[in-house]
């Protein structure tokens, strides 16, 4: 599903689109003129149908697929992409660690999975992350992307800021902020209010102009102000509205 002239949407599960398996966050394909690249890869149980989407776009090759955070739902699938994409996975030193030892207890599978969230037969394999990314910028194809270390959601959250070139500036935000300022707290162990709060300010910082994060609605324009829901919130000491009501 084409969203933007660059942007496309290749896999999304019941909490967005139903393009792909049903727990699939948002997978998106950014078209970076020259190379492309994937932001968060779904929990893996379609990794084939979202790889076959891909080769059916007439879009560069994927050489990269940046992974938000360790959740389920966002990663299990990226070394799967990654070896029928023949892309390198980059996630923040957090993240790499979890996937590489296949953590189920620090990614939240584990819980998740025992709660009825997952299928009993997703597990998380190892996977390997070629590139542990901080907070810089860096170039794939012609688009100018910063990650930008966002923790509150989950520990090792990244946002991804991509600048293309001539086109308006899109926060990629994973599990941190969604459309209409909503977040999603889970109450696990790395949940963190203050940090929600300082790392959805951080986005703000960054004035992007379209929204796409890992689930629901997607805003093509007025990023900041589906941002300042959020922000308007916590200035009147509340949390903003969740994502699942
Ligand atoms: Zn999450």
């Amino acid at each position: 599903m084409r969203l933007s002239e660059r942007v496309h949407l290749v896999g999304s599960g019941w909490l967005g689109y139903s393009i792909s398996d049903r727990h699939d966050s948002h997978v998106y394909l950014v078209d970076g003129g020259t190379a492309s690249f994937l932001v968060d890869a779904g929990c893996g149980l379609d990794a084939e149908g979202i790889a076959s989407r891909i080769s059916g776009l007439d879009i560069p090759a994927v050489t990269h697929i940046l992974v938000t955070h360790g959740h389920a739902d966002h990663a299990a699938g990226a070394g799967e992409l990654a070896r029928l994409l023949g892309a390198k996975v980059c996630a923040s030193p957090e993240v790499a660690r979890m996937l590489a030892e296949a953590d189920e207890e620090a990614t939240g599978l584990a819980t998740a999975r025992s709660a009825g969230v997952y299928p009993p037969h997703l597990r998380l394999a190892p996977v390997q992350v070629h590139q542990q990314l901080g907070d810089e910028t860096f170039e794939i194809g012609d688009v100018t992307v910063r990650s930008l270390p966002t923790p509150g959601h989950a520990a090792g959250h990244l946002c991804f800021i991509a600048d293309f070139d001539g086109g308006v500036r899109a926060a990629f935000t994973g599990d941190l902020v969604f459309a209409r300022g909503r977040v999603a707290v889970l109450g696990t162990p790395d949940t963190d209010i203050v940090e929600l709060r300082d790392s959805i300010e951080a986005v703000a910082a960054t004035a992007p102009a379209a929204l796409f994060p890992g689930h629901g609605s997607i805003a093509l324009t007025g990023a900041g102000k589906h941002l300042a829901v959020a922000l308007d919130a916590f200035g009147l000491g509340a949390l903003p509205p969740p994502l699942l009501p």
